[in-house]
C-alpha cells in the first residue's frame, strides 16, 4: 500500500492533466452516429479515455463505442472497475465555465468532475501505480468506461452479451464507504376501467398528479362536475389530513370545483420524507358521494389499503429484513383518461427477498377488485453478505487507506452497480462530503481524487494479488 501511494504522489500532477482533458470534452449523450452509438461527445469522451489508457501503458478495446476498457495483467478471471464518462446536461447557475475544468481553491470544476470521470480516471491511475510497483497479480484487471450510466444504461447488456462477467470488482459512481445492499425496484401501474354510468350530480372529470413514478408527488388536481359546487366547498372546509387543515384549495369554474392538492416532494426511495399530494386528494375525494361507483371504488380502496402509508402494510407487502430495512412504497402518478384510471407506483422491497414475494401479495389484495397490474418494471436487489470476500477486502483498504470505519450502507436502490455482476459501489464521494452530483458548479478536490487514486489502486491490488 505504501508503494502504491508513493506511485501515487509521483502520478498526481499526470492524473489532475487527464482528469482535466476528458472533462473538457462535453459528452452528453445526442443523436448516433457511425461508431458512436450515444453521439459525437460521448464517443470523442470514450476516445480520449481510451488514448490516455494507452499512453499510460495499457492494452486498450472500444467495444463499437458502447464501451471501452483499458487492461491490465495476465490470468484467466480478472478484476473489473466499472465507470462511466458520460454526463447529464449541465444547467444554469456556474461560476466557472461547466467544461473548463478550471482549479479554483484546490477544486476542478466541472460537469462530470465527481460524477463520474473525475473517480474513474482516478482509478486509472490507480491501476497504473499498481503496474509501477511491478507487485504480482494472478488476475488481470479492466478500467472499463460505460458511456449511458445517466440515460438508462444501455450499454452495459452491449458489453454482457460479449464479454465475460469479472470475478469481483466496484464501481466509483456512489459514495463511501460501500453499499453492499441495494433493494429490488419495481414500477407498475394500477389500472381500472371506470365504466360509464347514468349522469349523476356529481363527477370527477378530470383526475391528474405526479410527474415521475419515482418522486413523492407534491402536486395533484381534479376537476368536480357539480350542480352543488358551495356542498364540496363546505365540506373541505371541515376536511382534515393528518389531523390538521389539508392543503387543498379550490377554484370555482364553469364546470363546478378544481381541486388542488399540494404536498412535499421527496425521492421515491424514501418516501417517509415527503407528503403526498395524490393520496391526500384521493383522502378528500373519498368523503364526496361517489360510492357505489367504479371511481368510488376505486378511490375507496386507495384510501383502505394505501392512505398515508409508505411502506405498504395495509397493502399486505410490508416485507422487511435486517440487511435493508422495510419496503418502501410511493403513489407517483395518477391520471383518468378516456375512462381509465391510471395510478404509477414505485416499490422497492427489501433485499433477501424475490420479486414473486412481493406480487404475490399485491395480487392477493387485488383480487375482486377489477384492478389490474400492467407495464411492471423490475430490477433486482443486489446483495452481498458482510462476510463475503469483495466486502471485506474493501473494507479493510478502506479503513488502511482513511483510517475512517468502514460502515456498510444499504440504500433504496439503483447505482451501477446493479448492471454488472459482481460489482458493488465503493466511493467516490466521502462521508460528511456535499453531494453535487447533477448541480451546478459540481466539482471534485484535488485531494479527494488523488485520495481516490490511493484507494482505488489499493482495492485493485487487494482484489487482484
Ligand atoms: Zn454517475
Amino acid at each position: 500500500m505504501e508503494k502504491i501511494n508513493a506511485k501515487i504522489e509521483e502520478l498526481k500532477d499526470s492524473l489532475i492533466k487527464d482528469t482535466q482533458e476528458v472533462l473538457k470534452i462535453k459528452s452528453l449523450e445526442e443523436d448516433a452516429l457511425p461508431g458512436m452509438p450515444y453521439g459525437e461527445g460521448v464517443g470523442k469522451a470514450l476516445e480520449k479515455a481510451l488514448e490516455i489508457s494507452k499512453a499510460l501503458g495499457f492494452k486498450t478495446v472500444n467495444l463499437d463505442g458502447y464501451v471501452g476498457y483499458a487492461e491490465y495483467g495476465q490470468g484467466e478471471d480478472y478484476i473489473a472497475v466499472l465507470g462511466h464518462l458520460d454526463v447529464v446536461p449541465e444547467g444554469d447557475g456556474w461560476k466557472y465555465p461547466p467544461y473548463g475544468a478550471e482549479i479554483h481553491d484546490g477544486k476542478i470544476y466541472a460537469r462530470g468532475a465527481m460524477d463520474d470521470k473525475g473517480p474513474i480516471m482516478s482509478a486509472l491511475y490507480g491501476l497504473k501505480a499498481v503496474m509501477e510497483t511491478g507487485l504480482p497479480l494472478s488476475k488481470r484487471v479492466r478500467i472499463i468506461f460505460g458511456t449511458n450510466e445517466e440515460t438508462g444504461s444501455a450499454e452495459i447488456p452491449y458489453y454482457n452479451a460479449r464479454e465475460k462477467a469479472p470475478a469481483a470488482g466496484f464501481t466509483p459512481d456512489a459514495q463511501f464507504p460501500i453499499i453492499y445492499a441495494e433493494k429490488g425496484l419495481t414500477i407498475f401501474d394500477l389500472v381500472k376501467t371506470i365504466g360509464t354510468k347514468a349522469k349523476r350530480n356529481m363527477e370527477i372529470m378530470s383526475l391528474k398528479g405526479g410527474q415521475r413514478p419515482n418522486m413523492v408527488p407534491d402536486y395533484c388536481e381534479a376537476l368536480i362536475a357539480t350542480d352543488d359546487p358551495a356542498n364540496v366547498i363546505s365540506l373541505l372546509s371541515e376536511f382534515k389530513y393528518e389531523n390538521k387543515q389539508s392543503d387543498i384549495s379550490y377554484e370555482r369554474t364553469d364546470e363546478g370545483v378544481l381541486l388542488k392538492s399540494y404536498g412535499v416532494s421527496a425521492h421515491g426511495s424514501l418516501p417517509e420524507l415527503g407528503k403526498n399530494a395524490i393520496m391526500q386528494l384521493l383522502a378528500f375525494l373519498g368523503e364526496l358521494p361517489f360510492e357505489g361507483t367504479d371511481i368510488g371504488d376505486f378511490i375507496k380502496f386507495c384510501n383502505e389499503n394505501i392512505g398515508m402509508e409508505t411502506d405498504g402494510k395495509s397493502f399486505g407487502v410490508d416485507l422487511e429484513d435486517a440487511a435493508s430495512g422495510k419496503l418502501s412504497f410511493n403513489v407517483g402518478n395518477i391520471d383518468l383518461k378516456e375512462g381509465v384510471i391510471t395510478m404509477s407506483l414505485n416499490l422497492r422491497y427489501p433485499v433477501t427477498f424475490k420479486l414473486e414475494d412481493m406480487l404475490t401479495r399485491l395480487e392477493r389484495k387485488l383480487l375482486n377488485t377489477d384492478i389490474e397490474i400492467k407495464n411492471l418494471d423490475h430490477q433486482a436487489p443486489l446483495y452481498f453478505p458482510k462476510e463475503h470476500p469483495l466486502i471485506v477486502s474493501l473494507q479493510k483498504v478502506y479503513k488502511e487507506q482513511t483510517g475512517l470505519e468502514p460502515e456498510l450502507l444499504a440504500i433504496g436502490g439503483g447505482t451501477y452497480a446493479k448492471e454488472m455482476e459482481n460489482i458493488v459501489a465503493f466511493g467516490p464521494i466521502f462521508p460528511g462530503k456535499p453531494d453535487l452530483d447533477h448541480q451546478a458548479n459540481e466539482y471534485i478536490e484535488i485531494e479527494d481524487l488523488v485520495k481516490c487514486a490511493k484507494i482505488y489502486g489499493a482495492a485493485i491490488y487487494e482484489l487482484a494479488k
